[in-house]
């Protein structure tokens, strides 16, 4: 199939896209509770003729197989499913019906465009070489994901190279972009508390105030990027809240906070945390009082293969013309996507969905939108990975 037919195969799959997504969007579900997203998923692929497997990774997780016509190697797409819970403004005839739950991160998009790839692969499956896994993956949105328990149910034995797509608004629709190396965070949180030793607020001498702790504590961390961290590596440090005092006349007993780590180096990722605890203890103690500091590592890097991030990037440049193919920046932000990449080579491409008006709403706002004109490139670029990245491989 050459680049026309496999992007007029797309348009013509595209408006159907439209309306699933319309339908998903208008009724998302949190992470871990895709009921009823993943019964549509079933039933649309049960439709097209295929045999999903539903409850994978002991989730909501649906897979998919499409045997080719033709001998070659077995790839993955993957789509997440979950929504966030953000009360939407958009103000789209299809905004969502369920108040506080909102498609805010295009997971809507994703799902319907790899059901949109899964209709297309039917039509021309005695061309499809190999095999092709379709990955419907619930709760992205939620340490740990459903990521992690879909690669331990085995989903990928047997898969040579993975692929995936995130929409976009940085990125102009009609464009998709591809960058090797890392692309997403390590995405890690931690929590402090401070203990100090409560009293009456007129008579501070008397108490350990964990407030005034807590101020120079916050201070303080401000240096772990500027000072600790090395001027050529990545690292953040955002405190996300604190907790604590309930009166104008009371010194608390304690205080808390805590907040994210973002880095891409393993050796960066200790260091942070390394010392955010020891500075936290160590400014409590200055302060007579005590800190404690609990770390929790999350999602890891998401590495782009660099030979399959080609391979990816060759295919696409083949469909839609070089002029279309961008390479974004890597961002701070965590996708559990990670977890297939680190067991087989993966390549994570951004669907530029992005329009003049929208592409300062970023993903996670309330009235973040996308251009649905992008869904004909996704799938396009998907038949097109089927089709043509097994020679490559
Ligand atoms: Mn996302």
């Amino acid at each position: 199939m050459d680049r026309d037919a496999i992007r007029a195969l797309a348009a013509q799959i595209a408006p159907e896209v439209t309306t699933w997504r319309r339908h998903l969007h208008q009724n998302p579900e949190l992470s871990f509770e895709e009921q009823e997203t993943a019964a549509f998923v079933t039933e649309r692929l049960t439709e097209m003729g295929y045999t999903p497997r539903t409850g994978v990774g002991g989730g909501y997780g649906v897979v998919a197989v499409l045997e080719g016509g033709k001998p070659g190697p077995t790839i993955a797409l993957r789509a997440d499913m979950d929504a966030l819970p953000i009360h939407e403004e958009t103000g789209l005839a299809f905004a969502s019906t369920r108040p506080g739950v909102m498609h805010a991160c295009g997971h809507d998009a994703h799902t319907s465009v790899l059901l949109g790839t899964a209709r297309a692969l039917k039509q021309i499956q005695a061309q499809v070489p190999g095999k092709i896994v379709l990955l419907f993956q619930p709760a992205e949105e939620k340490p740990p994901g459903g990521a992690k328990a879909m690669v331990a149910a085995g989903v990928l034995e047997g898969v040579d190279a993975v692929f995936g797509i995130h929409v976009s608004n940085p990125v102009d629709t009609g464009k998709l972009g591809f960058r090797a190396g890392p692309v997403n965070a390590n995405s890690d949180r931690f929590q402090v508390t401070l203990h100090g030793r409560g009293g009456h607020a007129a008579g501070p001498h008397n108490t350990v105030d964990p407030i005034v702790m807590l101020g120079a504590t916050i201070s303080s961390l401000q240096s772990i990027v500027s000072r600790s961290v090395n001027p050529m590596e990545n690292g953040v440090v955002t405190i996300g809240w604190v907790r604590g005092g309930d009166a104008d006349n009371v010194i608390p007993e304690r205080v808390e906070f805590g907040g994210t780590v973002r880095t891409f180096d393993p050796k960066v990722q200790e260091l942070i945390h390394a010392r955010i605890k020891a500075v936290a203890e160590g400014v409590a103690a200055a302060h007579g009082g005590r800190a404690e500091v609990v770390s929790t590592y999350g999602y890891p890097v998401l590495n782009n293969d660099a030979r399959i991030t080609d391979v990816a990037r060759k295919v696409a440049t083949e469909i839609f013309g070089v002029d279309n193919i961008v390479e974004p920046p890597a961002g701070m932000g965590g996708e559990d996507f990670a977890y297939y990449a680190q067991v087989r080579p993966a390549c994570f491409a951004r669907l530029g969905t992005g329009t003049p008006t929208t592409m300062n709403i970023p993903a996670h706002n309330p009235r973040f939108v996308i251009s649905e004109d992008s869904f004909a490139m996704g799938v396009a670029y998907y038949v097109g990975l089927a089709l043509h990245a097994g020679a490559l491989i």
